[in-house]
């Protein structure tokens, strides 16, 4: 599976020229890249962006794409994370083959090459603590100063960097740092740091290290080791290039992998990043990484977005070097594109009013033929029954209803789809005024609901019959904060811009029989009320519930017209 069907016919993004120039010219015979996730977190839809790019680009150049956690932060890090990321990726719809990494496999190697630096004279031990380092480190504007432990000798810097491996020095105590130029414009190429001590138990190497190295000494080494042709980041690393062709020159290696940096994927009313995702989850602000509302792969899942609704997405935001935000209404109109499609019709009748059909015989009961798909055909037909008492949407009834109400009211014809036209009669009310059912005559000729004399009768309304339906709770959900950019205020946290509403439970809600032998993955267009997909939290002998993956229209827009 590619890109190609949707990329073919816009011209190539400035990623793939250079990749198609690469091979044209011969530098590459084939393009390796690699998708590089920290397991501190789930996979978000920024991922999904260098997930589908990485992947993408080498499966439409017959390369390869790697997947390599990079796991140099053990006290964040967890195995869990590992597995969550791989299951993301792989329902995305793409596959690393035999080329799964660890750069926690390259320990040995990345603790080589430092001592290889050393030996060079192009790293040292520093005693600054960090305070000093940022001091030293100098600004903008300011070149900085040189550490007092700049001109250590090689076998002193041997030694300490031994030391600082065998376990006898505390955290804190020093750290290793790349010799290069304490004036340099660039600040991170101000000698920065490349490992430190870090006393922790790591998911895969256990006890075995207690320095790890920084990433921007794990990354390039790891690209190099891997022979990655097209190591490609988001832009917060253009200034990290210089580094990572330092290290790489300085270490003679045999390869040389190319960064380019691509603009993140901003997305309006959410966040990406992992770490504050990650204290939704923590303060129970959502029911966890895969909350349905959350932007995570996982959440998207639940939600019932597709694979291909994703890869879509992706595919036509493009790939560019500036940074947007994205309006959440594009996803939402690529899950909307694909269920169109292929989504079964169905009923399902969110806030029930009863209706009851006075002239319909006692005891008749009777099968109706609905379509599946109006559209198309091919999807088939399927039977819904038919009483004297149905279930109606509340809001498709109303008392002193406006002339352009084409729906029920006192004296009022509609029709049932797929059944008959129906009249209201009378509304029934409780001791607090409130309708509680409706008592309609239908007309025995209009099967199927078609006016047996061609008479005009706009409304069409959903229903279900009664005592088929099945009972359900419906969880409709909107946007998670209030405002478009949670994270881009300096003054306030993310936290404030929660959303209260963003959750709302309809629980009950009555949907057509079909609807009980609802699968995990099947999605259905609940007619005139969106997409909806069965939650995990259904207890198929009991209660079902369905998540709202989205509403038919953008309703956002409608309420915020911009
Ligand atoms: P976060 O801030 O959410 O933790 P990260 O960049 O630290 O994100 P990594 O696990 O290091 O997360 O990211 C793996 C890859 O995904 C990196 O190559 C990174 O550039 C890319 N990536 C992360 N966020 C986005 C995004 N919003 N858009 C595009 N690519 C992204
Ligand atoms: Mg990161």
């Amino acid at each position: 599976m590619t890109q190609a069907e949707h990329t073919s016919d816009k011209p190539l993004d400035f990623i793939r020229q250079i990749i198609s120039e690469d091979l044209q010219s011969g530098k590459h015979s084939s393009i390796v890249t690699r998708f590089p996730p920290e397991p501190n977190g789930y996979l978000h839809i920024g991922h999904a962006k260098s997930i589908c790019l990485n992947f993408g680009v080498a499966g439409e150049y017959g390369g390869q794409c790697h997947l390599r956690f990079d796991d140099t932060n053990p006290d964040k890090e967890s195995s869990e994370y590992v597995e969550a990321i791989k299951a993301d990726v792989r329902w995305l719809g793409f596959d690393w083959g035999e080329h799964l990494h660890y750069a926690s496999d390259y320990f040995d190697q990345l603790h080589e090459f430092a001592v290889s630096l050393i030996k060079m004279g192009k790293a040292y031990v520093c005693h600054l603590n960090n305070e000093e380092m940022r001091e030293y480190r100098g600004t903008l504007t300011e070149p900085g100063r040189e550490s007092p432990y700049r001109n250590r000798s090689v076998e002193e810097n041997l030694a300490l960097f031994s030391d600082m491996k065998s376990g006898t020095l505390p955290e804190g105590a020093c750290v290793l740092r790349a010799k290069i130029d304490m004036a340099a414009p660039n600040i991170i190429m101000r000698d920065p740091v490349l490992y430190r001590i870090l006393h922790s138990h790591h998911h895969r190497s256990g006890d075995t290290w207690c320095i790890y190295p920084m990433y921007d000494f794990t990354h390039c080494l790891s690209d190099m080791l891997e022979e990655i042709t097209h190591s490609l980041c988001t832009l917060e690393f253009e200034n990290n290039r210089a580094l990572y062709d330092w290290v790489l020159e300085a270490l003679q290696t045999p390869n040389h992998p190319r960064q380019i940096e691509f603009a993140r994927l901003n997305l309006n009313y959410t966040i990406t990043s992992k770490r504050k995702l990650l204290q939704l989850v923590e303060e129970n602000h959502v029911s966890g990484w895969d909350d349905p509302r959350m932007p995570t792969i996982s959440g998207l899942r639940r939600r019932g977005y597709t694979p291909l609704s994703i890869r879509n997405f992706c595919a036509g935001i493009g790939v560019g070097k500036r940074d947007s935000l994205i309006d959440m209404g594009v996803l939402e109109n690529a899950i909307r594109e694909d269920l169109n499609q292929h989504a079964a019709r169905v009923f399902g009748v969110l806030e029930p009013l009863k209706v009851v059909i006075t002239n319909y015989p006692e005891g008749k009961e009777e099968e109706l033929v609905a379509q599946n798909h109006p559209q198309n055909p091919d999807m088939g037909e399927r039977m819904l029954p038919f009483s004297r008492e149905l279930f109606i949407e509340r809001t498709d009834f109303m008392e002193n209803a406006p002339k352009k109400f084409f729906r029920l009211s006192i004296g009022r014809e509609v029709r049932l789809r797929y059944a008959y036209l129906i009249t209201c009669q009378e509304a029934i009310k409780d001791e607090n005024g409130e309708v509680v059912e409706l008592r309609c005559t239908y007309d025995p000729a209009s099967r199927g609901g078609n006016a047996p004399d061609g008479r005009k009768v706009r409304g069409t309304i959903h229903w279900v019959e009664a005592t088929h339906a099945v009972p359900a709770e419906l969880r409709l959900y909107d946007r998670l904060f209030t405002v478009e950019a949670p994270d881009g205020d300096k003054e306030r946290s993310f936290m404030e811009f929660i959303n209260p509403d963003s959750l709302q439970k309809l629980e009950n809600c009555l949907l057509e029989p079909s609807l009980a032998q609802a699968q995990a993955d099947d999605r259905f267009q609940f007619e005139r009320q969106g997409y909806f997909c069965l939650d995990q939290d259904s207890d198929p002998a009991g209660k079902l519930v369905f998540n709202r993956i989205v509403s038919l229209r953008d309703s956002w827009e409608k309420i915020n017209p911009q």
